[in-house]
């Protein structure tokens, strides 16, 4: 898989998950390798109450230039006294701010996440933290929803399934359930600093998309894939590349790169190489290409203006102002 091609510019990856410490070096040689000037370690929960927020600290600690940080909430002390969430949540930004992060990034608006977890978005727990959140203009990249498929037993793959993310049996909020939650949250917070990942699993319509960014100046979508995302773009090239120029300033480069599959699978390496490869493909070639044993996807071929914008600019403005 060549990178050789791609044009040379400054890339910050938006959406990167680092959780084992000793693969530091094999992320940092893949980083290279991509080529990617910079990650924001995007931190989450784990279920045991821990978080990869110290691994993330790690990483800054060896290597300040190479990453950003977007820290974990730690629920460890919600757990003891549940009453207190409020405050305790509330509390966690001034925290992380303070011990290096850059901004937060919440899970919570994963159906898996919030059926552990049943505290709803807009409720009385988080109500103090996106305050604070707004008030500090501290950057939060949140996961919310999930592609169709998984609340479709006919539907949901396998793998998605082994994951523990069936949603079928009707115990989980509905996917309109929890975008009702960030929208009830946004018009309380209209100038929230909020990145929704993957596109907000919105790839699928373009009109809904449109519209939901159109209602939220202050929102961005990240464009780490999803199951279909990109195909779903390439179904309808024209709209895309019209979506993608008219946001321009909305969209943040991310691939969702992990240590896991590295720690699971010895072929983990290729396979993460082939996020960036497709991703990067798809804004840049004019025309059809293809990702090996994979339907052929057709790119958008965007301005070097817009994809400076994409893989860097647009990060650099909602995090730090410039
Ligand atoms: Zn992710």
């Amino acid at each position: 898989m060549d990178f050789s091609h791609f044009r040379r510019l400054p890339i910050i990856d938006s959406h990167v998950h680092f959780v084992h410490p000793e693969r530091m070096d094999q992320l940092l040689a893949l980083l290279d390798e991509v080529p990617c000037t910079r990650a924001n370690l995007v931190c989450i929960p784990n279920p045991d109450a821990t978080t990869h927020n110290p691994a993330a600290l790690f990483f800054k600690r060896h290597h300040p230039q190479r990453v950003y940080l977007s820290g974990a909430l730690d629920y460890a002390p919600v757990l003891a006294d549940w009453d207190a969430a409020p405050r305790l949540l509330a509390g966690q930004a001034a925290a992380l701010k303070a011990q290096g992060f850059d901004g937060l990034k919440m899970i919570e608006g994963k159906p898996q996440a919030r059926k552990l977890l049943p505290l709803p978005l807009d409720g009385e727990a988080y109500a103090g933290l996106w305050a604070a959140l707004e008030a500090a203009q501290f950057p939060v990249v949140l996961h919310v929803a999930d592609p169709d498929e998984f609340w479709d037993a006919q539907r949901c793959p396998d793998w998605a399934r082994q994951s523990g993310w069936d949603y079928s049996d009707g115990s989980y909020p509905s996917k309109e359930a929890l975008y009702a939650e960030v929208e009830h949250v946004l018009a309380r917070h209209p100038t929230l600093k909020l990145t929704l990942a993957h596109f907000a699993f919105l790839s699928g319509d373009l009109p809904r998309a449109a519209g939901f960014l159109d209602a939220h100046p202050t929102v961005c979508f990240d464009l780490a894939p999803h199951l279909d995302m990109y195909h779903d773009f390439s179904r309808a090239p024209a709209a895309a590349r019209d979506f993608f120029l008219r946001y321009q300033d909305r969209l943040l480069y991310g691939t969702d790169l992990d240590t896991r599959p590295l720690a699971r699978n010895p072929d983990g390496y290729a396979f993460l190489r082939a996020i960036p490869w497709l991703i990067r493909s798809f804004l840049e070639t004019d025309g059809e290409f293809n990702l090996p044993g994979q339907p052929a996807l057709r790119g958008l071929g965007l301005p070097q203006a817009v994809l400076e914008k994409i893989y860097a600019g647009n990060f650099e403005r909602v995090y730090f102002g410039r």
